[in-house]
């Protein structure tokens, strides 16, 4: 009976369930944020995506894949794909966070 479960859920249960759901969000919010902030800033130094290659038109992230957006790099989701990888490494290793474009692209 898989559907009263819910009903049978303790006040704390609920807190709980509703104290994670926050946290998550929370975490997405965080990955949103600063995944907003290094689009805006790679913009400021990059008009043509800093991964795609003008001679052969592939693009570095993904390896030797040709790029079918001319370097449009805004709401590229090889480029946000990154992003994510980046901001998972980071906070995974608990190392701050880089505030500018350039230093992510140049840290390992
Ligand atoms: S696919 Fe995306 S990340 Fe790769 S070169 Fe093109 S715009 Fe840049």
């Amino acid at each position: 009976m898989s559907s009263n479960k819910s009903v049978k859920m303790s006040e704390e249960e609920i807190d709980k369930a509703l104290e994670k759901a926050e946290k998550e969000a929370e975490k997405k919010d965080h990955k949103k944020i600063w995944m907003d902030k290094m689009m805006k800033s790679a913009k400021t130094y990059y008009k043509v995506c800093p991964y795609y290659d003008k001679k052969t038109s592939k693009c570095f992230l993904s390896l030797s894949s040709k790029c079918n957006r001319d370097g449009k790099y805004e709401n590229c989701p090889v480029f946000l794909d990154f992003l994510d990888n980046k901001y998972k490494e980071f906070t995974s290793k608990k190392k701050i966070l880089p505030l500018d474009f350039l230093d992510l692209a140049q840290s390992v």
